[in-house]
């Protein structure tokens, strides 16, 4: 993270607490030297946070003679976020603090045809359990946030066409959720939260990552200059419908050769029943790989050559310092990875690989509900956003 300072006026408190998010005590002089800030202005900006909670001290340094000076450091203890990613048949829920660690956790077989109603009900009323397991009131809840498995609005919260989500189509997610829980709530698509559970537990120093979601379908969620990348109509990193050269097999889409078809669980668990090796989906496809079926280890090493291919055209054009495998089918083992290895290095340019780091995924997974938490905490806590607010009101 950049750590220039930046003009004295431009640094409010929202700027103060950026800095001291990553964990670190500082004192005033320190922070002075920092943000190009008076020592006046600082102690006004410090005592904001102190009022608000949002920093505490941290006890005192090591000084050679004299008073030492106080510290401060982030309190993630602050407040808390609930978020919840859903998938086709899973829900999981999770509170953090505001540094993404998890106080407490809840998951249920849940189907998401079930419907909106019944399935935002689940998530209202086990997130108020989970409030009342960790003991904080509601009122310490920053927000809420909700990863769906389909296409989101993320400006309005909304579900656009869902393939596998009959009756979710424009429903108003964020609504529904704030008259039961009243508190912000923020709707992503789940792999994007899950490439910002990802990136904020896992992968924080690098600044331009692509997290791959290799499951029942393929997914690839974008982090550009430490943001999530959503393009300007929530579709970017839909990587699952691009052309694999030289595939002819027919997609749910309506062309050929989609990656997905190709490459998914569901692709693979197809190839291997028409081997005569019954396998019903993406985990059994996992499973064969594991237990040694030869036919199940092949297919999963070109299923990552295939997304390999895809991802090298995108190493090129966006450039990332880093590739994250995720997804049921990364749990298949070092196959699939060596796949996507394989082909990126070879196909991609020398400049753009050249300090590329292909890795599978740390978060395991928690890391769609982390993601949910964070998408909020990083939308409250953004400088300008908390500046505005009425909770820091500073002046001077
Ligand atoms: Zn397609």
């Amino acid at each position: 993270m950049p750590r220039r300072p930046v003009p004295g006026a431009s640094v409010g408190a929202g700027a103060l607490l950026k800095l001291l998010r990553d964990g670190v005590p500082r004192t005033r002089s320190e922070l002075s030297a920092l943000t190009g800030l008076a020592r006046s202005t600082v102690t006004g900006r410090v005592d904001a946070l102190l009022a608000a909670g949002l920093i505490a001290p941290t006890g005192e340094t090591a000084s050679t003679g004299g008073r030492p000076p106080a510290t401060f450091a982030f309190n993630p203890a602050a407040r808390i976020v609930l978020g919840a990613d859903l998938g086709a048949t899973h829900a999981r829920l999770a509170v953090t603090d505001l540094a993404g660690r998890v106080l407490a956790v809840s998951n249920a077989d849940l189907d998401i045809v079930s419907g909106p109603e019944t399935v935002l009900d689940w998530v209202v009323d086990n997130g108020r359990k989970l409030l009342d397991e960790v003991d904080r009131p509601a009122s310490d809840l920053l927000g809420v946030g909700i990863g769906l498995p389909g296409p989101v609005e993320h400006s309005t919260g909304r579900a656009v066409n869902p393939p596998i989500m009959p009756g979710w189509d424009g429903f108003d997610v964020p609504s529904y959720v704030r008259e039961r829980i009243p508190v912000p709530v923020m709707v992503d698509n789940d792999v994007n939260i899950m490439a910002l559970g990802e990136h904020f537990t896992a992968w924080p120093e690098y600044e331009h990552l692509l997290f791959i979601k290799a499951a029942t379908g393929i997914g690839c969620g974008i982090i550009a200059s430490g943001q999530v990348y959503r393009g300007a109509q929530g579709a970017a990193g839909d990587m699952g419908h691009i052309r694999v050269a030289g595939a002819d097999v027919h997609c749910r889409c309506g062309n050929t050769g989609c990656l997905e078809a190709v490459a998914s669980g569901a692709a693979i668990a197809a190839k291997l029943n028409g081997q005569g090796i019954p396998a019903g989906g993406s985990l059994d496809v996992v499973e064969l790989a594991r237990s040694g079926s030869v036919p199940a280890l092949r297919l999963v090493r070109q299923a990552g050559r295939d997304i390999g291919e895809v991802l090298a055209g995108a190493v090129n054009f966006f450039n990332p310092s880093i590739i994250v495998i995720g997804g049921s089918l990364a749990l298949a083992g070092d196959h699939l990875i060596a796949g996507v290895r394989e082909v990126i290095y070879q196909r991609s340019l020398p400049l753009a690989t050249r300090h590329l780091r292909i890795a599978a995924a740390r978060t395991g997974e928690s890391s769609g509900a982390i993601g949910a938490g964070v998408m909020v905490i990083e939308h409250a806590l953004e400088p300008a956003r908390l500046d505005a607010s009425t909770e820091l009101n500073t002046n001077g």
